[in-house]
């Protein structure tokens, strides 16, 4: 079987080979040197100076640490326009803060304006933006609404990419974004169980004045364990070791190319779209390059459509996300898959579309 959901993805031989490592101390001088050593190539993908930190959770512990790091007696702006955005907006809440929901339509980005209208009413100290809405396959214009968010100096911009980063530029410095944050599973093609995270100073600055932090997920703790290239607690080692493997590959391949790969490979999922009369459940302009959320205008039985697709080629893809199962379907065009990988299978969704 081979996973083409858009999360987890397909992971490496390789990948797997270095998860499997023999364990060494986390406060050892070769654990020093792997954390240190991955750094540079860390920040050359977060486009920052900042540290990236490394926790031992999958993403929502840092999409719920952001809250809690950054949100003083300030509200909260969470941007919903999918299933995690919209979720955000819950969590928030449960962290005990005043949170505002900016909600679009399911399959709508979020826009620079509407954000404006929101924090022009005042009081808020976080917004929340997931880049690529993986439910729905929608990328929000992140360029535009960091531009946005700039102009009011108080809020800090939590930018969740779990399933966009490294699948093309996302300049975390030059845009001005506050907390970067990525998941293990998805674009990284790793297994599940690390976030990345690098903060901004004023982020930093922001999160020592703020009360009820906690422990696990505290910025603060991370930094000061960073000045010594250590984590907090205990971390996976082994999602490090397979992260040190999975930088190689970026950076053999080159990063460039990798996104140039993306983008080429989810043009050609498109052209699958096209030409076999389906629509796309997300605008022109605003689709994701690391999926493909089509619309089933055809009505056709997704069920049966997928389970053909297992039965027959040993290929999973996703049957739509919660309110939009059979409604839509999902292709996932993320982490090492090449030009041949996505051939071979839309050839089989080719097949399975017959009867
Ligand atoms: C999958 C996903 C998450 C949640 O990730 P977990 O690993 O389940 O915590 C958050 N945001 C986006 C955009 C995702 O695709």
């Amino acid at each position: 079987m081979k996973l083409f959901i858009p999360g987890p993805i397909q992971v490496s031989d390789k990948t797997f080979e270095a998860f499997c490592r023999p364990m060494i101390g986390h406060r050892s001088g070769d654990f020093k040197k792997l954390y240190g050593g991955i750094q540079p190539r860390l920040q050359q993908l977060f486009q920052t100076t900042q540290p990236v930190f490394l926790s031992t959770s999958s993403a929502w512990g840092v999409m719920e640490g952001a809250i809690r790091n950054l949100a003083g007696t300030g509200k909260v702006l969470n941007c919903m326009c999918g299933a995690f955005s919209d979720k955000w907006l819950d969590v928030s809440r449960r962290c005990g803060k005043e949170a505002v929901g900016l909600q679009v339509e399911w399959g709508q980005p979020i826009r620079g304006e509407q954000v404006r209208e929101q924090l022009k009413q005042g009081g808020f100290d976080v917004v929340t933006v997931i880049h690529n809405e993986t439910s729905t396959g929608v990328m929000s214009p992140i360029a535009e609404i960091a531009a946005v968010v700039a102009e009011f100096p108080e809020v800090r911009l939590v930018v969740d990419s779990v399933s966009s980063f490294s699948v093309l530029p996302l300049p975390m410095d030059e845009l001005g974004i506050d907390v970067l944050l990525t998941g293990s599973q998805k674009a990284l093609a790793m297994p599940p169980g690390l976030a990345l995270f690098a903060a901004s100073k004023r982020a930093m600055e922001r999160a020592a004045e703020v009360k009820g932090r906690g422990y696990y997920f505290d910025f603060i703790e991370f930094q000061k364990n960073q000045l010594e290239d250590m984590t907090p607690s205990t971390p996976s080692i082994s999602h490090i070791y397979a992260l040190e493997s999975k930088l190689d590959d970026i950076f053999t391949e080159g990063v460039a190319a990798r996104h140039a790969r993306h983008e080429h490979t989810n043009a050609m999922v498109h052209e699958w779209v096209k030409r076999n009369g389906f629509e796309f459940f997300a605008p022109e302009g605003y689709r994701s390059k690391s999926l493909t959320c089509v619309a089933n205008n055809r009505g056709i039985d997704v069920a049966g459509f997928l389970g053909k697709l297992k039965e027959r080629h040993g290929f999973i893809i996703d049957g739509g996300y919660g309110k939009l199962k059979g409604k839509t379907f999902r292709i996932s065009n993320m982490g090492d898959e090449t030009p041949a990988d996505i051939a071979e299978l839309l050839a089989a969704l080719d097949d399975s579309l017959l009867s």
